[in-house]
């Protein structure tokens, strides 16, 4: 049994935040130095929400995420870096799983029921896709024998389902898969233009990494700051304010002298935004030559994209040959 791979995915939402970067995709280029990793956009997710017209849009998602996840350094050199369809193979764990599976089991997840109500529907009208996410999602991490989920505190409980997926199988038919474990990692929660939720595409509160340097500047410019901070010369609260929580991550060196100007008024809000979108701006612009070279070689990364899926079809393949034989098909 392998032991130490990583596995982590996520469904193609097309050009990534400021949000996924520090919530996720910075630590999984920093694991690449610690583990074997393989990342997979998950494009068979998306259908459990997308239908009909709209999944002309996983294409162009797809390739957007890829070339956000190279010009970020996922590196693959080092790492499988792949699309979930590429590799059928895992749409045959996914059936042979769901036959182990309870029901029970994934009607009772709490992201499930949300899911439903988040959708206005209720439980007989969701697809039979949707109530077996979790299986998909333990078949992705286990058909690669990956051992390891990075994740927040927050996400565990679905990590602890793939385990009893994966637990399961292996009373049913011996020692097959590793249990996956979380990896915790600590990875800060990016808040918003609005200064009030998490940044989010579907809010449109968020800043593509792949803006431009306009662009960027336009948006700090509307960020919400210190609502009782009115005139130039009221102090402002650090404390309760975007605008320097993000300065911690693109000016820290900065940090302590604009915390003394906001709190004495000697800075006013324009000119402290000016300089998080410079410290942004600058914070990205190795990653944003990167990006314009690879989207302008489209080719080359969906040549990347192919090798990926070899590589990691050559694992899948073996593992659904061993559960062939565990289950009886062969
Ligand atoms: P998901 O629906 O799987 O959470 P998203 O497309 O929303 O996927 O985000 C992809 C990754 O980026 C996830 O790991 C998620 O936790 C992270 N992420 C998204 N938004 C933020 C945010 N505002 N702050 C920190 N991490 C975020």
């Amino acid at each position: 049994m392998v032991e130490g791979r990583i596995f982590s995915g996520m469904q193609p939402s097309g050009r990534l935040h400021l949000g996924n970067y520090f919530g996720a995709l910075a630590n999984w280029v920093r694991l690449q130095d610690e583990y074997p990793c393989i990342y997979a956009i998950v494009d068979v997710h998306s259908l459990t929400t997308m239908q009909g017209e709209e999944t002309k849009q996983i294409q162009p998602n797809v390739f957007e995420m890829a070339v956000d996840w190279l010009a970020a350094g996922l590196d693959p050199e080092r790492s499988i870096i792949f699309v979930q369809s590429h590799v059928p193979e895992v749409l045959t764990l996914h059936a042979l799983l769901s036959m182990s599976t309870p029901l029970g089991w994934l009607l009772r997840v709490p992201t499930f029921k949300e899911k439903v109500r988040q959708m206005g529907e209720d439980e007989e009208h969701v697809s039979y896709g949707l109530v077996g996410y979790p299986v998909l999602q333990a078949a992705d991490v286990i058909l690669y024998k990956a051992d390891k989920v990075p994740v927040g505190k927050d996400q565990v409980p679905h990590i602890e389902i793939m385990r009893e997926i994966a637990r399961r199988f292996n009373r049913l038919y011996g020692d097959t898969f590793p249990e996956p474990e979380p990896l915790l990692t600590e990875t800060p929660t990016i808040l918003g233009t609005d200064g009030a939720n998490k940044m989010s595409k579907s809010l449109d509160n968020h800043i593509e990494l792949s803006a431009s340097e306009e662009q960027t500047t336009k948006r700090v410019r509307g960020m919400v700051t210190d609502p009782q901070r009115v005139r130039l010369t009221d102090p402002g609260r650090p404390e309760v304010c975007n605008v320097f929580s993000m300065h911690k991550l693109f000016n820290p060196d900065q940090v302590d002298e604009i915390y003394r100007l906001c709190t004495t008024a000697g800075i006013g809000c324009v000119d402290d935004k000016a300089q998080l979108a410079e410290g942004i701006n600058d914070y990205l612009r190795d990653f944003r030559e990167r990006r314009t070279e690879l989207a302008a070689n489209p080719e080359r990364v969906r040549e990347m994209l192919a090798e990926g899926a070899q590589r990691a079809q050559a694992i899948a393949r073996e593992t659904i040959a061993e559960v062939y034989q565990r289950v009886g098909l062969r």
